[in-house]
């Protein structure tokens, strides 16, 4: 046995609504497990536990599995039937919950990474992806998207100019936010460690090229060739010690004592009585 009922399966620890004629077919069900098991009765251990399915005349006994390679699992041994006709539904491996099974499955779209994208490679964008939506619903003013390009006013010429350069889809609203938390969270964002320490913020910079559209409130593309962020898109409270308007004091640290002219010349006071 791999475990008791309320470890293995605790969700199954109460057995009392199955009918008395499915909780006897124990021994018909530990059968079809066997079968299941190419014979071996050796894998098909205690019973564990026994649940009523949610149909009427149905339950399910749940055996330990002594299989190898299968640690934590267990059978789950289905019956059927009205009484004097109970038949087996279905046998199947379950696992428990110190199994080991693989991962969630997650689509491949999710587990993509930006830096997997090498030379050459293509990612095609689905249908149906919901950061972007067709050109045309950022200009319906009944749209999500274009009420809010009509809120922020040269939006919407923006987004015209973009339908007559050929472009099918924009990002629409689900998109661009996405985009503004990760820029947000990013290295150039407000909370990066250089933001942090800075003296004044991307906002004010003359090095800071604002992006077009709704996120043009927050972000901007830093053009200064000489800080870390040169190209990259920064948050409007990014800062970093190339800032524009920065002036740094160049005096000395220490104090110096005020100039004093030596000419070399000593000066001495003419003797008395030294006059003809
Ligand atoms: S130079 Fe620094 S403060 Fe100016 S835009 Fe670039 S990152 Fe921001």
């Amino acid at each position: 046995m791999t475990g008791t009922i309320d470890t293995v399966v605790p969700e199954l620890a109460d057995p009392t609504n199955v009918a008395a004629h499915l909780a006897a077919a124990a021994d018909l069900a530990r059968a079809a497990a066997v079968e299941t098991a190419d014979g071996e009765d050796a894998q098909v251990g205690d019973a564990v536990a026994l649940r009523a399915e949610d149909v009427p005349d149905a339950a399910t006994h749940y055996f330990a599995a002594d299989k190898p390679g299968y640690r934590g699992w267990y059978w789950a041994v289905t019956v059927a039937g009205p009484e004097g006709d109970v038949n087996v539904s279905e046998v199947v491996l379950l696992p428990g919950p110190e199994s080991v099974v693989a991962p969630a499955w997650v689509p491949w779209t999710d587990r993509l990474r930006a830096e997997d994208l090498g030379p050459g490679d293509l990612l095609p964008v689905e249908d149906d992806d919901e950061r972007l939506v067709p050109a045309h619903a950022a200009l319906d003013p009944d749209s999500e998207e274009g009420a809010e390009a009509a809120e922020t006013g040269p939006g919407v010429r923006e987004v015209g100019d973009e339908l007559g350069m050929g472009r099918p889809r924009v990002m629409s609203r689900e998109g661009r936010l996405d985009a503004a938390v990760r820029w947000s969270d990013g290295d150039f964002g407000p909370g990066a460690d250089m933001a942090r320490s800075a003296s004044a913020h991307c906002g004010t910079c003359g090095f800071y090229l604002p992006v077009a559209g709704s996120l043009r409130a927050a972000f901007g593309v830093c053009g200064n060739g000489n800080v870390p962020a040169d190209g990259h898109v920064v948050h409007a409270e990014y800062g970093c010690g190339g800032h524009s308007e920065l002036q740094v004091d160049s005096g000395s640290l220490v104090a110096v004592a005020d100039l004093v002219y030596d000419d070399g010349v000593e000066m001495e006071p003419e003797p008395a009585g030294s006059h003809g």
